[in-house]
């Protein structure tokens, strides 16, 4: 239905998908680039820059740990504090400890990668909506609520996107409110729409960017935000945590950072290359919060928000071509993360900046050619982005299997000095049939997950709710799985229906029908997080852009 309509065309210089920390740094940087040279007697001052984002406002889909490196932040807005950033809670003391089901031990000797001196505890949220803020008062056009839905060609070229449809019926009919996206036409487009991005994901598929790289791997965050009576927290106090409740084949860990000395931000990251078919992040949290030594801290306290993200953790032996003719890509889109850090949120920002300065080069020449773009490449290989990646290449294959896997990689790769890229496959090829990892009967979740109380303890639903999701419930689903029957058949037998343990938001249910069952998918719950676009062991199910302005509302995330 969808090219039946006449769509409106808007001609734009830049087009910026997604407006996370990577794409605003971008605009920002650009802006700058453009003011100078306007001010010298450039002719760059009509230039449109504009940005896209699906969220309902700036923000609201941004959600990361997290501990800030402030170096890209500094570099592009030395003065950010002085302009009221969100950026205030130093880190003071960090601590590695490893758990056990009922006690802990501090871990003697703390590798530098994970040492914070100089860095802060922040909200990513924040942060986004305080420069899409910032961004405006300086006159760059922001569209929330329009989500990227399809990539425009010409030729090989990419062209820009067209936005989503409004006003689309479940049955795929035109509401009273129908509303064609837009054709945005562009120069050069950037993608920065953070992890598994939708479009990045086909673009990286048509134009076979990964070829000769290793596929990405991803584990899946579960965080809360929790509320402390004034003067509970030392502000800026930062544990992670290694060990129970995750067992010794599963690659992850815990993290507590002290926003201020009444907030806390606490989550568990597990590895999607798990072998057990029902590790269930959200419940894995839960019994996480229930060891003695969380469930203390959090006794004093009142949970607030609840979210969830995949993040990229394959490093770079997993970094696609990030380049084309019309087109970069930026941030955790194109897996600038360093998984040894926890950290990818300045070099998404870094990304941002030398995609800005690539893209500035490339107007002043007329020039939007895959030649001209090319130089994003050769800038983030001479910056510390690269740096950073090259020198942590093999940390998530050390850990592939686990904490114990470490020491086997090593023998291994000893005598190449490190140096060839070893070899990954996608991270859901690991799972485990039901009969290779149960020796009888599979549990069922009743006997893993944690009883919620309500206080400590949440089920998946009432997480949703402190997610703040929301979409319009007659609309096409944004959870595209291309063949059902499988689910009611084979995965139900090999696998016991995965999706509905991995997905931290209950969107995935299996439905008993007759003598048999069926899925069912409660798509508004959805809070973006994409991990069933990884994590399902056929690979059937599609992650596309539903309506924009729907999903999470992170505030404090
Ligand atoms: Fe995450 Fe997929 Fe569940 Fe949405 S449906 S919350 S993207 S796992």
């Amino acid at each position: 239905m969808a090219d039946e309509v006449t769509r409106e065309e808007m001609e734009v210089d830049v087009l910026l998908v997604g407006a996370g920390p990577a794409n605003l740094a971008c605009a920002w940087r650009l802006m700058d680039l453009i003011e100078k040279d306007t001010a010298a007697g450039g002719t760059l001052g009509e230039a449109v820059i504009m940005v896209i984002e699906k969220a309902a406002h700036v923000g609201a889909h941004s959600i990361s740990g997290a501990v800030l490196d402030p170096v890209a932040l500094n570099e592009l807005i030395p003065n950010h504090q002085e302009l009221g950033s969100p950026v205030k809670t130093k880190i003071s003391s960090d601590a590695m400890l490893y758990l056990t089901s009922k006690g802990k031990f501090y871990v003697p000797w703390v590798p530098s990668s994970m040492h914070h001196e100089g860095c802060y505890a922040i909200s990513l949220n924040e942060l986004s909506s305080w420069m899409g803020t910032q961004l405006e008062a300086r006159g760059c056009q922001i569209f929330p609520g329009t989500g990227g839905a399809k990539l425009l060609f010409e030729g090989n070229q990419v062209a820009g996107v067209q936005t989503d449809d409004k006003g689309i019926s479940k049955e795929g009919h035109r509401k009273a409110n129908f509303e064609p996206g837009m054709n945005l036409r562009s120069k050069v487009t950037v993608f920065g729409e953070g992890v598994r991005g939708s479009l990045a994901k086909e673009l990286i598929k048509k134009l076979k960017l990964d070829e000769g790289r290793n596929p990405q791997n991803y584990t899946t965050g579960v965080k809360e935000l929790w509320e402390f009576p004034a003067g509970t927290l030392t502000p800026g106090q930062v544990y992670h945590t290694m060990g129970y409740p995750l067992d010794m084949q599963t690659f992850g860990g815990g993290f507590i950072y002290n926003l201020s000395d009444t907030l806390m931000s606490i989550g568990l990251v597990v590895g999607l290359n798990y072998l057990n078919p029902f590790t269930e992040p959200q419940a894995l949290f839960s019994k996480m919060k229930l060891h003695p030594f969380i469930a203390d801290i959090l006794s004093k306290g009142k949970m607030l928000r609840y979210g969830a993200k995949a993040i990229p953790e394959g490093g770079y032996w997993s970094i696609p071509k990030n380049y084309g003719d019309g087109f970069l890509i930026v941030g955790d889109s194109t897996a600038f993360l360093n998984p040894a850090r926890l950290k990818g949120i300045h070099l998404a920002m870094k990304s941002g900046m030398l995609a800005a300065e690539t893209i500035f080069e490339s107007l002043k020449k007329g020039d939007n050619t895959e030649k001209s773009l090319a130089e994003y490449d050769r800038k983030w290989r001479s910056s510390y982005i690269y740096n950073e990646l090259y020198s942590q290449r093999n940390f998530h294959y050390m850990f592939e299997n686990g904490p114990l896997s470490a020491p086997g990689f090593v023998m291994k790769h000893l005598f190449t000095g490190f140096t060839a890229m070893p070899k990954m496959h996608e991270d859901h090829l690991n799972m485990r049939k039901l009969k290779v990892h149960f020796s009888g009967t599979p549990p069922t979740p009743d006997q893993w997950r944690p009883k919620p109380d309500g206080k400590l303890i949440f089920n998946k639903l009432d997480s949703v709710y402190y997610s703040g999701t929301n979409h319009d419930e007659d609309q096409p689903s944004h959870l595209q799985v291309s063949d059902t029957n499988i689910c009611a058949t084979i995965c139900v037998e090999e696998y016991g229906n995965p999706c509905q343990y991995f997905c931290p938001a209950q969107v995935y249910e299996m439905e008993e029908v007759g003598n048999g069952k069926k899925l069912k998918i409660n798509a508004s719950n959805c809070v973006h997080c994409k991990t069933c676009d990884i994590a399902d062991p056929y690979g059937i199910i599609t992650w596309v852009v539903p309506e924009g302005g729907g999903g999470p509302k992170y505030d404090g995330l």
